[in-house]
């Protein structure tokens, strides 16, 4: 084992040997992911970050040294190896190298925690123990390659369309909604909150003139949740647009759940098909259900639900097997929507909010937003709540609101829907649900 890398560095990571580099010598650097001993012949497989390179030892044609070295081996260790390229149908890639320098540059404890190579399945609870091991799965890593895809085309989607780019603070005073789903914290000597989204402030934003704004940020949720689809700690993807309604910011949405797909499809080939996903890039104008429509909808498939309440999870399953794909649910009722949330100029009763759905599974909800004071004041009164705690938020409706429209898209549940895993804590390194507070 050494101290310190000195010059050891990688030349190669493993995809990038191919057979046409046959006979050239390389370094490469990574985990001992598997080792076998036939006593004439060891075979170790190096794993790095982007796949799998085999190295071949046999004891005729390489130093014994060496060849020792390989045979001491422990699995997950880290190691350096510099080899000479052999072309070999037998070997991942068609290639394999033969050492001829090996240094190992940090001993695995053994036994292992979790098996990173996936020949013994471990279950969810067990893999998020060993986080640090389970990552080391190609699949699960693959995961996070795609969401970090599903971020960066997400934020060039906005900054495209001169959108800026804005960070709210997390800290915060008063609930965003009124209700008790709020993580309190000690703020000196007052209490605070966790953020559960930044809807007043990117609203605020709207007042200050910034026109378009985006944040990717995380969200706080004190839900007692215990479901594959919730986490106390989200990723929130958020919009907000001044001089536009409900309708342009989802023709926004749509267009960046679309470039969204169509770049993790180009950039994550290997990812997806390790993850056995077949992504289907979704077809502009995603199918609107109004609100009343889908009631019926709902009890056609034998699920009870009368107007006005919200989408329980039977009626969500029962909506996943109507529908194929996004679709929108438009014309909620007003009372089932936050205060912020504009109603209809013609009838009131019907809010001009939306949610955007993937079969079963709620990825955004978006509105136009009330700009008028008076309203807003009153929309606060009648859900119960006392103007008095928004009186920041308030004073920025006094002095010249523009009408504005937003949204806001969780993240990981739209990286579950383009890996196709069925569980949310599959798509974030460090799940916090109502029982994880760590790693
Ligand atoms: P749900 O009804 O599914 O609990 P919600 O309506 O409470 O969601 P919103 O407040 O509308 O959620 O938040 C906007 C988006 O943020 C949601 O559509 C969802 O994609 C995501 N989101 C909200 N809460 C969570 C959570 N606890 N875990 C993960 N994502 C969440
Ligand atoms: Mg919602």
């Amino acid at each position: 084992m050494i101290n310190s890398l000195k010059n050891l560095r990688r030349s190669h990571y493993s995809k990038e040997i191919t057979p046409e580099l046959n006979g050239e010598e390389v370094r490469v650097m990574g985990w001992t992911h598997e080792i076998r001993d036939l006593g004439g012949i060891i075979f170790v497989l190096l794993r790095d970050r982007d796949g799998l390179i085999q190295v071949t030892a046999p004891s005729k044609k390489i130093e014994s040294e060496i060849f020792e070295e390989l045979r001491k081996l422990k699995k997950e260790s880290v190691i350096s190896v510099k080899g000479k390229i052999q072309e070999s149908n037998k070997a991942p890639n068609g290639v394999e190298l033969l050492p001829v320098e090996i240094t190992i540059l940090n001993e695995s404890k053994q036994p292992l925690p979790l098996d990173p190579t996936e020949k013994v399945k471990a279950e969810i609870d067990t893999r998020l123990d060993s986080r640090f091991l389970d990552l080391r799965k190609p699949g699960v890593n693959g995961i996070f390659k795609i969401k970090s895809v599903i971020l960066n085309s997400a934020r060039n989607f906005f900054i495209e369309n001169d959108f800026i780019e804005i960070n709210t603070p997390k800290l915060v005073a008063s609930a965003t909604e009124g209700g008790t789903e709020l993580f309190p914290i000690t703020y000196f000597e007052r209490e605070a909150f966790l953020g559960q989204s930044p809807q007043l402030y990117k609203q605020m934003m709207m007042s200050a003139g910034f026109d378009k704004v985006f944040e990717i940020a995380q969200i706080f949720r004190a839900e007692e949740h215990d479901t594959l689809r919730h986490l106390n700690e989200a990723i929130s993807i958020d919009m907000e647009a001044s001089f536009l309604n409900q309708h342009d910011v989802m023709e926004y949405l749509e267009k960046m759940i679309i470039k969204i797909s169509v770049d993790v499809k180009e950039k994550c080939g290997s990812e997806l098909d390790a993850l056995e996903h077949d992504l289907k890039i979704p077809t502009e104008t995603f199918p609107k259900v109004d609100y009343a429509d889908l009631v019926d909808m709902v009890n056609s498939k034998g699920v009870n639900m009368r107007y006005g309440e919200d989408l329980s999870r039977a009626a969500e399953k029962a909506m996943g097997e109507l529908m194929d794909g996004f679709y929108f649910i438009t014309g909620w009722p007003q009372e089932i929507k936050p205060f912020y949330v504009l109603p209809e100029d013609e009838h009131p009763e019907i809010s001009q909010a939306f949610d955007l759905m993937y079969k079963d599974l709620e990825i955004s909800s978006g509105a136009t937003r009330v700009h008028q004071y008076d309203l807003l004041v009153k929309q606060i009164k009648d859900k119960g709540l006392n103007p008095e705690s928004f009186e920041t938020y308030l004073a920025a409706f006094e002095y010249g609101m523009p009408p504005h429209a937003g949204w806001g898209v969780g993240a990981d549940r739209l990286t579950m829907v383009l890996t196709g895993v069925q569980n949310i804590r599959e798509t974030v390194l460090f799940p916090r649900d109502r029982r994880r507070l760590t790693p």
